[in-house]
């Protein structure tokens, strides 16, 4: 690992002081950036961390639910009002990692992880994403985890979130503060496809702090029928090859509104919203769920080993829509 300084911050503004140097970092639970940097994929030249500054409380605003950036997944999973609102986010956030984990990895953190490609933890290998113009190690090698929409000839890696998969069902709004004051990112538009720029990964700006993660009130309706589905190689510690985040407003058995994502197959939460067109006004059943799911698969591009990653998401669309329909989960 390269020497780096290290700066506490006390505050926002001390933190957006210390950002502005050059190649600094923002510090929360570093279960992601730490392991960056012994890699020495990531090297920055100074970590300013945030873990003083008062982001970790989870507050009702205005009918919306706020995430603080600072509180830990385990907390926001747990939380009473996350569980009874929007226990989409509960199930998102549990089925990723692990218990130890979730305790020291933060909300903002986990939007901000960084893909899992191997190429991208490999300094010998090409990588667009790592190192701009090198080429793009996957696209010659073994691709069997990587994206199958919104690729570019340039990256396909996927973004490895489970939580975001839930935040961009429920259209989150990511709420930051940076040297020329506080804005909100919608949630569909906080991560990039990777185009001709892979190596940025977010609308995020270098200098900027994520402050705080908005549920909607009008996402908890789609919430109460919800289930989220995760296909992995292993139960637990593994990342997402396909998951599910779906919800319903149901009334009488009629979709009045129908929010899908999936994760594991783009280099953004992929908000299914083909799938959602053929489900919006119809009676909910398994005949119309195969049909969205037909609808949105059709849009896939698949390499020679992540082909499979078709299949398994027309598999996992249905069951989740069936069980979040069914309003079991809840
Ligand atoms: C073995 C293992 C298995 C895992 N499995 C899963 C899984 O199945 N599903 C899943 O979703 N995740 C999984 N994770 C990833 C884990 O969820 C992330 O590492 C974690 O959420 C990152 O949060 P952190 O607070 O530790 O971030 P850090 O590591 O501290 O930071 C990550 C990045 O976010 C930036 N950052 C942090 N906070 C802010 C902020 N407030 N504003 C701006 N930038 C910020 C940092 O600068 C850094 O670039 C796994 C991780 C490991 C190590
Ligand atoms: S898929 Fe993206 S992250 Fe992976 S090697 Fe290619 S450019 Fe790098």
């Amino acid at each position: 690992m390269k020497p780096f300084a290290y700066t506490r911050a006390a505050d926002s503004q001390a933190a957006l002081q210390a950002i502005a140097q050059e190649n600094a970092k923002f510090l929360a639970g570093g279960t992601n950036l730490v392991d960056l940097m012994k890699e020495n994929v990531e090297q920055p030249s100074r970590l300013v961390d945030i873990n003083r500054l008062e982001l970790a409380r989870i507050v009702e605003r205005d009918g919306a639910l706020r995430l603080g950036a600072l509180a830990k997944n385990s907390d926001t999973a747990n939380h009473p009002l996350v569980r009874e609102r929007y226990p989409l986010v509960t199930q998102a956030i549990l089925a990723g990692a692990s218990a130890q984990l979730r305790n020291a990895a933060t909300n903002g953190g986990n939007l901000m992880q960084r893909t899992r490609c191997y190429y991208f933890y490999d300094v010998s290998m090409p990588c667009n994403k790592r190192e701009p113009g090198s080429g793009c190690g996957a696209l010659e090698g073994f691709s069997r985890i990587h994206a199958i929409f919104g690729t570019s000839p340039q990256c396909i890696a996927t973004h490895p979130s489970d939580m975001c998969v839930a935040l961009a069902a429920l259209d989150a709004v990511v709420q930051v503060e940076g040297p020329e004051g506080a804005r909100s990112i919608p949630f569909a538009e906080f991560h990039r496809l990777p185009g001709d720029t892979p190596q940025i990964d977010t609308n995020l700006k270098r200098d900027e702090l994520i402050t705080s993660i908005d549920l909607p009130a009008a996402s908890s309706a789609v919430s109460a029928s919800s289930y989220y589905l995760k296909v992995r190689d292993r139960q637990s510690y593994a990342f997402a090859l396909v998951s599910v985040a779906a919800g319903f407003d149901l009334r009488d058995g009629v979709i009045q509104q129908a929010r899908l994502a999936l994760g594991g197959v783009a280099h953004k939460p992929w908000r299914a919203a083909r799938a959602e067109q053929v489900l919006n006004g119809q009676h909910a059943d398994e005949a119309l769920f195969r049909r969205a799911a037909e609808a949105e698969m059709q849009g896939a591009v698949a390499t020679e080993h992540n082909r499979f990653k078709i299949e398994l998401g027309r598999r996992a669309i249905v069951p989740a829509l069936t069980v979040g329909a069914s309003g079991r989960s809840a």
